[in-house]
């Protein structure tokens, strides 16, 4: 980049809004990055509207850090329009990068989880079951909402992403040496994720030995050893199948790793290679005895692909009744 400012955009899609914390997280640092960039867009924290960004020449942004996973129409559309606007456009994040906490909506489906949001839910007061509505006419004249999708996507599935960077939510270090290699193009090659590929293990400090586990418990259940590995204890932990980065920060806490930097290089399906990972370790020789254990652990799916359902091989639980999505409205598999 030369001397002159870059410019640099930051969008949140279907996210919860700790990227954007994180940003902040730089701390001082964030004065580099004002230096070396005049903020284009960032309606999370200041008042641009998307005619602001529509009106941009394209290619006009130099870096476009976008979070969030893509879960309706709006998501879409503006991925679709800071992809055209920026040179360099970044997956910023968990969600936007493998779908994360919102694709685990891909477990279930659209129907059901309205009915049970606007219907079921025992907080709901809604006698007329009222769904949301895409045009609602009230009398300062039409509300539209944009079109909620059935299934949750990365944004590579939308359009094509140049650099990936990890995290729930990425931690600082890795923001700052992100922004440092674009600033100075040091960059790795496009389509990498920014960052090591090591595993979490690899970074962890506690005290690895033969792993054999016969029964999985909660972290509430049991006290854990400080200095030992948490799943040779019994505690889930990630680590042995996810790229590190964070520094081990959850085992080291006594926390089991959740996932969130996704999968290493090389790695098909996050979730898989978790499940392999974890099948290796457990003491068992029937299937019964896996079974047996396997039973001990809540929610394995949601631990195997907590982070990355929507773009592992799976993508979403099966469509029943034959089914079909379109991918005009988005709702393609
Ligand atoms: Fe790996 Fe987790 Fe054990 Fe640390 S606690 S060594 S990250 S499995």
């Amino acid at each position: 980049m030369s001397d002159k400012k870059g410019k640099l955009g930051l969008y949140w899609a279907s996210s919860c809004g700790g990227c954007e914390i994180a940003v902040l997280a730089l701390h001082e640092k964030i004065l580099d990055v004002a230096a070396a960039f005049d903020i284009v867009f960032w309606p999370c924290v200041m008042d641009f509207k998307y005619e602001d960004v529509e009106a941009l020449e394209d290619g006009e942004i130099d870096v476009c850090l976008f979070n969030g996973a893509i879960r309706n129409d709006e998501n879409a559309h503006m991925a679709h329009v800071l992809r055209q606007k920026s040179k360099v456009l970044v997956a910023f994040g968990a969600c936007s990068f493998g779908g994360s906490m919102p694709g685990l909506a891909n477990f279930t489906d659209k129907d059901a989880m309205f009915d049970w949001i606007y219907k079921q839910s025992p907080s709901t007061d809604n006698p007329q079951g009222t769904l949301p509505q895409k045009h609602s006419q009230v009398p300062e004249g039409e509300l539209t909402l944009p079109n909620f999708w059935r299934t949750v996507k990365t944004l590579a599935q939308i359009v094509p992403v140049d650099y990936y960077l990890p995290g729930c939510p990425p931690e600082a270090h890795q923001i700052e040496a992100a922004v440092t290699a674009i600033v100075t193009g040091q960059l790795p090659p496009p389509g990498s994720v920014i960052g090591p590929d090591v595993t979490v293990c690899d970074e962890c400090s506690r005290t690895k030995n033969e792993k054999k586990i016969k029964h999985f418990y909660r972290p509430q259940e049991i006290i854990p050893d400080p200095d030992v590995c948490l799943l040779e204890q019994g505690l889930f932990c990630a680590g042995i199948g996810t790229r590190s980065g964070c520094g081990a920060l959850c085992p080291q806490v006594g926390m089991g790793c959740r996932g969130c930097y996704g999968p290493n290089e090389g790695v098909l399906d996050h979730g898989a290679k978790i499940l392999t990972g974890i099948a290796s370790v457990l003491d068992a020789n029937t299937p019964e005895e896996v079974d047996k254990i396997l039973d001990t652990l809540p929610d394995p799916a949601g631990y195997f692909y907590r982070f990355h359902l929507p773009q592992s091989l799976l993508r979403r639980r099966a469509l029943g009744n034959g089914q079909k999505q379109t991918a005009k409205t988005g709702e393609a598999t």
